[in-house]
């Protein structure tokens, strides 16, 4: 197959894994760097152009398309979809999945366990917003943070009430949730393919931090999942439209709840933590999925 991964860097450990992946499977694979890509987009015959020509129709996109780039980059692989190729993840999925609030609000709709979560922009109420997850100490988590940043634990009712207000202040959407203590600090990252989680890992945060984020120091290990985690990543991924994803989840005494769902996981840590070739079963997937024109909403809604 003609494959290319949509890609800022080819020097990225994930996409370095998925070239050495396909071509070992054999398989013609090109790493493209998404906003290099330009693109005909008022034409009848759809077409991508890449270092002034025009490219050969390929068979299947990996999109690794980095959430400061997901607008752009969605309309790219929505072309490729237009022109045939089969996407790993649709340009619609990703686009869901990048908003937190859309992804949650259709995880609760499908009674996937969710720690307690309100969001709110600029509320005329405090306390009340406080209230809806059953008080402090809780958590809360400016929209627009990756790797942990913007997310704080408030451990008290005043604590919370002044986050609260600073964050008004700075007219962004925000997260007020349910401090899951019994974690301990732990989460666990489930590499989801198809119907099946591939591999798992639990990453603890280090000594005197709440975030287990592997960017803040976390270290990640090997950890075996019982069949209600296992069903709850398998169906928040299914939900988002995904076939290749991370499901974040922390362990809490009402049950796994999911935190997020992501389009592009790293696979550097979880290859690492369990020992298992993810890109070469991502490589496998696509062999057993791949079909011309199969997007199943080709670029529309
Ligand atoms: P980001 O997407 O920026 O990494 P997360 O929402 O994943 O932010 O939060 C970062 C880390 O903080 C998580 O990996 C988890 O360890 C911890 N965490 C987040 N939300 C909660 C919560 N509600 N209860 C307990 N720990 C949490």
């Amino acid at each position: 197959m003609r494959i290319a991964v949509l890609s800022r860097n080819p020097k990225l450990y994930s996409t370095k894994r998925l070239v050495e992946a396909a071509k070992a499977r054999g398989h013609e694979v090109q790493v493209l760097d998404t906003l290099k890509c330009y693109m005909d987009i008022a034409s009848l015959r759809p077409s991508v152009h890449y270092r002034g020509e025009r490219l050969q129709p390929f068979d299947a996109i990996i999109p690794r398309i980095g959430a400061s780039v997901t607008f752009y980059g969605a309309a790219v692989l929505r072309q490729f979809e237009m022109m045939g190729a089969y996407p790993l993840n649709e340009s619609v999925a990703i686009t869901r999945s990048r908003d937190k609030l859309r992804s949650l609000q259709i995880l609760a709709r499908a009674g996937i366990g969710l720690p307690l979560t309100g969001f709110a922009h600029r509320p005329d109420s405090t306390a009340d917003l406080i209230k809806l997850v059953n008080g402090a100490p809780l958590v809360l988590k400016l929209l627009e943070g990756t790797q942990g940043k913007g997310v704080v634990l408030a451990e008290t009712h005043k604590a919370a009430e002044s986050v609260i207000d600073a964050f008004r202040e700075l007219n962004a959407n925000f997260l007020v949730q349910e401090f899951i203590k019994e974690a301990g600090g732990s989460d666990i990252r489930a590499l989801v393919i198809g119907e099946k989680v591939v591999a798992a890992m639990q990453r603890q945060a280090k000594e005197g931090e709440f975030r287990s984020n592997l960017h803040r120091g976390g270290t990640a290990k090997l950890v075996k999942l019982t069949p209600e985690e296992r069903s709850t990543a398998v169906r928040a991924a299914r939900k988002m439209g995904l076939n290749v994803s991370g499901v974040d989840l922390l362990r809490s005494n009402h049950g796994p709840v999911v935190m997020e769902v992501n389009s592009s996981p790293g696979l550097g840590g979880i290859e690492e933590a369990t020992g298992k070739d993810v890109a070469n079963l991502v490589i496998e997937f696509i062999e057993k999925n791949a079909k011309p024109h199969h997007t199943r909403t080709r670029g529309q809604g």
